[in-house]
């Protein structure tokens, strides 16, 4: 089987599609992290992207890049977290039709939030119902073109512009740390720092709990494992895709994790000293840097992905008071 693996290019396309469209986001710093790790960390703030989260990024670069007739017949896919969000609000701007499978009990706000986009949510039940027969099933039925979240070449490309943007706006990086959980961010983020920072290690970030990712980098072949728990809601995939693993492979240098009680302390820390709001998921880059997952040689330039900011606000207070 012979895969089309994304490239550079790709992603240098994504973001003249994106131009004027996403936000190019602030990258923020921080005099008590730097001293703390004695290192300069630049904070790309994918938490003040549209709809909280760069996932937007990749939903609209892959809509973008449908023929009329598929557009046309709209766009399925499957997620309960800021993929389905990213689909509805890019469906929206784009005038394509979107149609969302999500399971019955996913939280309410999330649901409301995606019809609010404009997309039609068709609900499943996860433990009797299988999401992949409902999805293939609509495609069937109706000529809908399938867009996953992460294994699919328009959205990693449109997932590395962040990176891009970074690297553009701060300058070369010596180190690159991305939130992974199916590896869109990691390996599209590890196509724009190989093309404008190639001497910069790309370190791919999950939780403990988690680490798929990990063991497939060390092994050199996917390996899948038992549904994870972690509070990183956005980063419990169980494998990694075909094509983010054949780019993962070739540009990353490895892969770190950390605890949940590593993110709600770096959460606490973005709240009470940056004034931002990073949800968990977000969180695994900066937690790695900020509790010496990696020990850094000093001055070292530190790139830090925060992926996105959408965390329910009754689970946010709880985590913020938790001691
Ligand atoms: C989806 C998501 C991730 C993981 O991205 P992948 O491309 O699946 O690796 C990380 N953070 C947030 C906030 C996300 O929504």
């Amino acid at each position: 089987m012979s895969l089309v693996l994304p490239t550079y290019d790709d992603v240098v396309r994504a973001s003249a599609t994106l131009k004027g469209v996403a936000h190019r986001t602030p990258v923020m710093t921080s005099t008590t992290a730097d001293r703390a790790t004695r290192a300069q960390l630049f904070f790309k703030c994918e938490n003040l992207q549209r709809m909280g989260a760069f996932k937007f990024r990749g939903g609209y670069n892959a809509i973008a890049n449908l023929s009329a007739e598929q557009r046309r017949a709209g766009v399925v896919t499957f997620s309960s977290g800021n993929h389905a969000q990213a689909i509805a609000l890019a469906g929206k701007l784009l005038g394509v039709q979107t149609t969302i499978i999500m399971p019955i009990d996913a939280p309410v706000a999330k649901k409301a939030a995606t019809r609010e986009y404009g997309a039609t949510v068709v609900e499943y039940d996860r433990y009797t119902q299988n999401r992949d027969d409902i999805a293939r099933d609509l495609q069937h039925k109706t000529g809908m073109t399938l867009i996953p979240p992460y294994d699919h070449l328009h959205v990693i490309a449109g997932q590395g512009t962040a990176a891009k943007e970074l690297i553009e706006d701060v300058g070369e990086l010596d180190y690159l740390l991305v939130c992974l959980g199916g590896g869109g961010l990691l390996a599209g983020s590890a196509l724009s720092a190989q093309a404008l920072s190639p001497h910069c290690k790309v370190l791919g970030v999950e939780p403990e709990a988690g680490n798929d990712g990990q063991q497939s980098l060390r092994r050199g072949e996917v390996v899948t494992i038992a549904a994870p728990r972690s509070i990183a809601d956005g980063a419990l995939t169980t494998y990694l895709g075909q094509l983010t693993f054949g780019v993962i492979r070739q540009y990353v240098a490895d892969i770190l994790t950390v605890t949940d009680l590593q993110l709600i302390s770096t959460m606490k820390f973005f709240a009470e000293r940056m004034k931002i709001v990073v949800e968990p998921t977000g969180c695994l880059g900066a937690a790695a840097a900020l509790h010496g997952a990696l020990a850094f040689p000093e001055g070292a330039r530190v790139g830090v992905i925060l992926s996105g900011g959408n965390v329910d606000l009754k689970s946010y207070a709880g985590f913020l008071t938790q001691s």
